[in-house]
């Protein structure tokens, strides 16, 4: 019986399924979801991905929103010490869009929940609470989109 998820295993493979948006279409989303938010019992799953290239002189933008759509990865928490799991970004050969896997990037007990950081800049100082159970910051990371 596997009882530990052990360092480095991905664990899902599966790239996060949800609404492929143009960023006009992202941020318009974004505004309707805070409003929503704001009396606490609203939560979207609007993931904005930013790949900078080897160049270091562009970035591609992918808007993914998994709030009405999407696959189990979208009901990963986020955990303010960073949680459980890291992100990696991953193209197989020939593909656009690459996806986003999930790495164990610690040891993790069957039982523990799975979490991860969505990010360390928090711009909105009345932002979504947060409720993780690490040393947490109070609210959830956000950026402008
Ligand atoms: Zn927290």
């Amino acid at each position: 019986m596997l009882d530990m998820i052990e360092m480095a295993l991905p664990i899902i493979s599966r790239a996060i399924l949800g609404e492929l948006l143009m960023t006009k279409e992202a941020r318009t989303r974004q505004k309707i979801y805070d409003d929503l938010a704001s009396d606490d019992q609203f939560s979207s799953s609007l993931l904005v991905l930013k790949e900078h290239l080897p160049s270091g002189n562009a970035c591609m933008r992918i808007n993914i929103d998994a709030t009405r759509v999407g696959n189990v990865a979208r009901f990963i928490n986020h955990s303010c010490d960073g949680g459980n799991l890291s992100t990696k970004l991953v193209r197989n050969s020939g593909a656009l869009l690459p996806r986003l896997c999930f790495f164990a990037s610690r040891d993790t007990q069957e039982d523990e929940e799975l979490t991860f950081s969505y990010g360390d800049i928090r711009l909105r100082p009345k932002g979504l609470k947060c409720f993780c159970s690490s040393s947490c910051y109070g609210i959830l990371p956000s950026e402008n989109t």
